[in-house]
């Protein structure tokens, strides 16, 4: 056996049956990454507390990558996804298709909020709201 196959099988061995990475702690691997930047650039007492805080969450996520109760850090990270990530990730995916869609502009209606996606180049239009009714002038 190879030595790269049995550090893999050691490793399976440790995580097995702890909780690893979920996206709880992706975020909290970033926000450790943003922490410790900002504790190394901000200099006196109040780059010491950043630091500080950057080994809690240090410790947090070692924590919970190594924790055997599963059913708790799931529920944690269920809340997590529900809450933050998924409105979050949503939304920069929304953004981003925006952003890449050279062929359309989208308007969001003012009464009903709902995303009006319209051809490029048109000229001045009327968009009627397919949910409302109302109308928006727009260029396109
Ligand atoms: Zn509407």
């Amino acid at each position: 056996m190879r030595f790269a196959e049995k550090v893999r099988n050691a490793l399976c061995r440790l995580m097995y049956g702890r909780n690893g990475v979920d996206q709880l702690n992706l975020c909290l691997i970033w926000l450790m990454i943003a922490l410790n930047l900002a504790g190394a650039f901000t200099g006196g007492a109040a780059g010491a507390i950043v630091s500080v805080a950057g080994t809690a969450v240090t410790v947090w996520i070692l924590f919970r990558v190594f924790s055997r109760n599963l059913p708790r850090r799931r529920g944690e990270n269920a809340v997590f996804v529900s809450r933050v990530w998924y409105p979050v990730s949503s939304f920069v995916r929304r953004m981003t298709t925006r952003l890449h869609d050279r062929e359309h502009r989208y308007f969001t209606c003012p009464d009903c909020r709902t995303v009006c996606r319209v051809p490029r180049g048109k000229g001045r239009i009327v968009i009627t709201c397919p949910k409302c009714r109302r109308e928006i002038r727009a260029k396109s």
